[in-house]
This record gives structure tokens, C-alpha cells and sequence, in this order.
């Protein structure tokens, strides 16, 4: 068992039309590992500065090209770079049979979902890594046994106002939604989601996209397609081989992919009635993931043990692993680059500051196949 902390990056995106229309000042830099913010109501004053494991900037620098914004310079970290450091490392993991998760925070607008799902040709790190994954299983298919099997199943899902609804389904949701159970070993899981199996990527990009389509979208101030509901993608790749002793070994990885809810205060979208209660839920999810960081950020910097408030939502219930168990887990905090949001990125750079210093164990899910 290798206890490993959690891996953060941040990312920090253009100007939108908005900012750019109002001449919104750059208050983000990056050099090196560090990310300065300064203070827009104050410039003169020290900036602060955080340090992360990947730093990406893709706020200028690049080239529109067919769509897909292309790196013009060697600063700009367009979707591929980001790809390649994480997407990368996840699936040799998931080969491993290590369970990951990715997950990206930061406040509507921030760009979570580009560098999660990604739009039109700029996909994202979901499409590139099942793109990728199905790539593998080909080339492994030609040098393995003939009687292995690379097995690789999707299940698609949102936490909205603290229910669970399954996004591959066509039925009419469960009212109250679906139900979480604690299984002895897996942890907590949901009851009667749709798994399905998958055999190439076409088939899973098609059915990525119906998920897409099925959530819950609704318009704020913020940004008139951004999603109020935590989405999480889950593949299980499951690898079944004879090991060197000619035993049959089965290898067994859970990749969950983690779109969060805009993190910022409802009252600052300007939301009110119903959008303002969907504001207060979504915060109980997030408030409770932000004080489960917090305990597991306090035990890792040798506090005495924390009991971690997991129950205390859907959402940290089902990221149980991913923020303090058997999963390597990357977080994405997504920036943005405008004065205007400063106290909301400056409260992203702090959760994510305090997410760098929590530890997982992974260890290879191998067992016998029965
Ligand atoms: P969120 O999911 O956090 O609400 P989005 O991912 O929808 O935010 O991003 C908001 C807008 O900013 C989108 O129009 C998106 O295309 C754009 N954007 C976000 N990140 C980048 C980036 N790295 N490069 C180019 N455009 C980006
Ligand atoms: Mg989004």
C-alpha cells in the first residue's frame, strides 16, 4: 500500500466576451510551480502565492485552428499538454489496477467542464482518455493470451439538490432519487444505476453524449449553460489474465471522473427562490466536501485522528475514496483570470491548497478470478 497525496493542478483560462467587453484586468500569473493572484482593490500590495504540482496556463498564447485552440507558444497549455500529464497517468494507473479520480473544482464559468469533458474539438480529459484506453486494449488485445479479456463499463450520473439521478437512462427519474448503500468492501455505491458495458470508444462517446443531454441545465447569471449539479463519470476497467504461476487473476480499476457544481455562493450568481434553495444544496455538498478536506488536511499534518464528515452528503459520501481511501486521486482547480472574480479565486487557491496536503492509500484491486 502506497500512501500518496492527492496531485493538484490548476489551470487558468482566457478572458470570456464578458470580461473582455468591460476590460477586465489579468490578475493570475504563473512562474514555474507558483500562481501569484493579486488583489485588484489593492495592486500594490505583496501578492499571494500558492504552489502546485501541475501549473497550466491557457489564459493567451495560442491560435484558433479548425476550432481547437492551438498553442502558439510554448506557454499555453492547450487540451493535449493537459492530456498527456494527467489523462496519461490515470489510465497507466487504471492499468495497474489502481482506482483514480480526477475531479475539477472552481466557480461556474471557471472552465471545469473544458478541461473535464471538453467542447466540440477541444475535447476533454474524458474523450481522450476512453479514446486512448480503447487504443490500448486493441494493442494488448494482439500480444495477450487469446483467452484474456479487457472488460470496460460506464456509469453516468448527477447530484442535484442531494438526489442522485442516473443520466443513462431514459426512464423518468426515481423520485427522491436514486439511494446510496455502504457495501463491505467497495464503499459507498449506488443502488440500480445504469452500468453498461462498453466495446469501443464510438460507443461510449455516443453514450457520454446522452448523458450530457439528460442534465440538468439550468441558466444563472453566471453563464447561461452552466450545470448547478455535480456530475461524475465512472468507468470500471476490469482486465482478466493468467499470471506468471498460470493462475487466473482478475485486475479491477475504478476510474471516476468528477465535474463539480460552480463553487461560488449562491448569492453572487444572483440567484433567488428556487435557484437560491438549488444554491444552499449544492453548498451542502460542497461545504461538506470543503470540511472533509479540511479534517483530512488537519489528520495528514499529524493532528490528532479527525472523524472525516463523509455522511454528511451524497456527494462526499460517494468521493469517500477518492479523498481519503483506496484511489490516486488529481484535483483540478479551474481559474478564473478576471479581477472581478478575485475573492472567488482566491477561495479556489485556498481549497485547493489545503486538497494538496490530503494522502490516499491505493493499492492494485488483483484478486483471483472466481
Ligand atoms: P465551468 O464548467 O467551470 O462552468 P466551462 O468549462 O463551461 O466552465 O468554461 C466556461 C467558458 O470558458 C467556456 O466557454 C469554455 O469554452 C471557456 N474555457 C474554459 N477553459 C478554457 C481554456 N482552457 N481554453 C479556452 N477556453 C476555455
Ligand atoms: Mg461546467
Amino acid at each position: 500500500m502506497a500512501e500518496e497525496n492527492v496531485k493538484v493542478a490548476v489551470r487558468v483560462r482566457p478572458f470570456n466576451a464578458r470580461e473582455k467587453a468591460r476590460s477586465a484586468q489579468l490578475i493570475i500569473s504563473m512562474a514555474g510551480n507558483q500562481t501569484i493572484i493579486k488583489d485588484p482593490a489593492n495592486m500594490s500590495a505583496e501578492p499571494k502565492n500558492f504552489a502546485f504540482d501541475y501549473s497550466y496556463w491557457s489564459h493567451d498564447g495560442y491560435t484558433e485552428k479548425d476550432g481547437y485552440f492551438a498553442p502558439n507558444d510554448n506557454r499555453y497549455a492547450d487540451q493535449k499538454k493537459v492530456f498527456d500529464e494527467l489523462g496519461k497517468g490515470v489510465l497507466d494507473n487504471a492499468w495497474k489496477g489502481y482506482n483514480c479520480s480526477l475531479f475539477a473544482y472552481g466557480q461556474t464559468g471557471s472552465g471545469k467542464s473544458y478541461s473535464i469533458v471538453g467542447f466540440g474539438n477541444n475535447k476533454g480529459i474524458v474523450p481522450l482518455a476512453c479514446e486512448e484506453l480503447f487504443k490500448s486494449i486493441e494493442e494488448k488485445r494482439k500480444v495477450a493470451d487469446k483467452d484474456a479479456e479487457f472488460q470496460v463499463t460506464l456509469s453516468m450520473l448527477e447530484i442535484y439538490n442531494e438526489q442522485i439521478r442516473d443520466l443513462l437512462t431514459s426512464k423518468t427519474a426515481v423520485k427522491g432519487g436514486l439511494k446510496v448503500r455502504q457495501h463491505a468492501s467497495k464503499g459507498f455505491i449506488v443502488e440500480a444505476l445504469t452500468i453498461v458495458p462498453m466495446n469501443s470508444y464510438a460507443q461510449i462517446e455516443s453514450k457520454i453524449n446522452e448523458g450530457t443531454r439528460n442534465r440538468t441545465v439550468a441558466s444563472t447569471n453566471m453563464n447561461a449553460t452552466s450545470s448547478r449539479a455535480h456530475t461524475i463519470v465512472a468507468l470500471t476497467f476490469v482486465q482478466k489474465q493468467k499470471n506468471e504461476a498460470g493462475q487466473n487473476m482478475t485486475k479491477t480499476a475504478v476510474i471516476n471522473l468528477v465535474d463539480l457544481a460552480g463553487s461560488e455562493r449562491a448569492e453572487t450568481s444572483g440567484a433567488t427562490g428556487d435557484r437560491l434553495k438549488e444554491g444552499s444544496s449544492i453548498n451542502l455538498s460542497l461545504s461538506t466536501l470543503g470540511n472533509c478536506i479540511n479534517a483530512l488536511a488537519n489528520q495528514s499534518s499529524g493532528k490528532k485522528k479527525i472523524i472525516v464528515p463523509y455522511r454528511d452528503s451524497v456527494l462526499t459520501k460517494l468521493l469517500q475514496n477518492a479523498l481519503g481511501g483506496n484511489s490516486k486521486t488529481i484535483m483540478i482547480a479551474a481559474l478564473s483570470p478576471a479581477d472581478i472574480n478575485y475573492q472567488e479565486t482566491l477561495s479556489t487557491l485556498r481549497f485547493a491548497d489545503r486538497a494538496k496536503m490530503i494522502k490516499t492509500q491505493a493499492v492494485v484491486n488483483e484478486n483471483p478470478t472466481d
